[in-house]
């Protein structure tokens, strides 16, 4: 029962989109102050391609004022849709102004920029909305370039699939290997919490995932601490491989003995930590006790017994941060109880 984490929120990106969007947007202003500053072109419509020139700087610009506030009052992911649709307005305007004042498209390639901060940092459905957005903009580039470009194209519908073909396969492949990133990432953050011997969770785990495990769980919280008796006279007796067998043995009959919600993680060495839902202090200990004796009984062959300290609070989740050292210490303080006394039980803290 290893705790899962949530999946990455992206958060941790954020400085990565924003500069990626400013460095975007920003070209998208000095493309635009460009194709303004030029000397009239020879094409159709230069006034309606200056207008749209206009309106791309200008919208860049107020898309440069949107990044900066959204670096003020993150996160960034707020202003997903919005950012979506300036960069897609923007850049078609730009490519049509481009083709109504000059007659040219060379700037149809920035649709790759919608593209690739779509496929890079946006939600999946965004992606799949963006690349039906980036295929119509291609589209529509063509087809005014058949009506006012100074080379229109022969067959215009080749000419939309040779546009969009790489603009489309540029996003699928980011996006691909951002899933794959995703992945990779996920499967790390996961074994840094995972235990190798047992597969239950490590302490690590046990710090990181106590509060966010309890906030739902109503009533009583329990933490039971478990210590394997006499340890070291297994692996002095039996070997060091036979010892981990019998580690593995106990995080076993923990799961078996686990409800859904339970974290289970291996403190150290022989000892291990069950943090439960409890209804009250009897009835955990009787559920430790069958869990001891289970225990127990799967390791008859070899002797072995386990002692258990259980603490039990009705604190409010408020605050885990000191929740979970104060319940730890009157666990520990109660196995060491349960030592004393003799091992083989376990003893309710105080
Ligand atoms: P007590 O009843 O007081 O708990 O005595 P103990 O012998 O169980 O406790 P002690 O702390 O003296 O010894 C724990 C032993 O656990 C020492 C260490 O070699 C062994 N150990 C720690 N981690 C592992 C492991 O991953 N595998 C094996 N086989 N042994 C381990
Ligand atoms: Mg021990
Ligand atoms: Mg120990």
């Amino acid at each position: 029962m290893t705790p899962r984490l949530p999946p990455l929120s992206g958060t941790d990106r954020d400085p990565v989109k924003f500069w990626v969007l400013v460095m975007f947007f920003g070209a998208g202003v000095g493309l635009a102050a460009l194709g303004l500053l030029l000397p009239g072109g020879p094409g159709a419509r230069p006034d309606l391609g200056r207008a749209l020139m206009l309106g791309n700087g200008i919208g860049s610009l107020g898309a440069l004022a949107l990044l900066w506030r959204a670096r003020r009052r993150p996160p960034l992911r707020r202003f997903d849709l919005p950012l979506l649709l300036l960069a897609q307005v923007c850049t078609l305007g730009g490519v049509l102004g481009e083709t109504f004042l000059f007659g040219s498209q060379f700037s149809s390639m920035t649709q790759l920029w919608v593209t690739v901060f779509a496929a890079g940092f946006l939600p999946r459905r965004l992606v799949w909305a963006q690349q039906l957005l980036g295929l119509a903009s291609v589209t529509l580039m063509v087809w005014v370039r058949t009506r006012y470009g100074l080379n229109p194209p022969h067959l215009w519908v080749v000419e939309v699939i040779v546009t969009a073909l790489p603009v489309l396969l540029t996003g699928v492949a980011v996006a691909y290997f951002r899933g794959v990133a995703e992945q990779e990432a996920w499967a790390l953050e996961q074994a840094g919490r995972t235990d190798p011997l047992t597969g239950l969770g490590n302490r690590r785990a046990l710090f990181e995932t106590f509060g966010a495990r309890q906030s739902g769980a109503a009533g009583r919280t329990g933490l039971v601490m478990l210590d394997i008796d006499h340890f070291k006279d297994v692996n002095d007796r039996y070997g060091h491989a036979e010892g981990d067998r019998v580690i593995r043995v106990l995080a076993d009959v923990m799961r078996e003995h686990a409800v859904p919600g339970d974290l289970l993680t291996r403190h150290g060495g022989e000892e291990f930590v069950w943090v439960t839902a409890a209804s009250g202090e009897e009835a955990l200990l009787a559920r430790v006790n069958a869990l001891r004796e289970a225990f127990a009984q799967r390791v008859e062959v070899l002797g072995v017994t386990v002692s258990a300290g259980v603490a039990v609070t009705a604190r409010p989740l408020a605050d885990p941060a000191a929740l979970l050292p104060d319940l730890l210490r009157r666990a520990d303080a109660a196995l060491y109880g349960a030592k004393a006394a003799g091992r083989d039980q376990a003893r309710l803290a105080s």
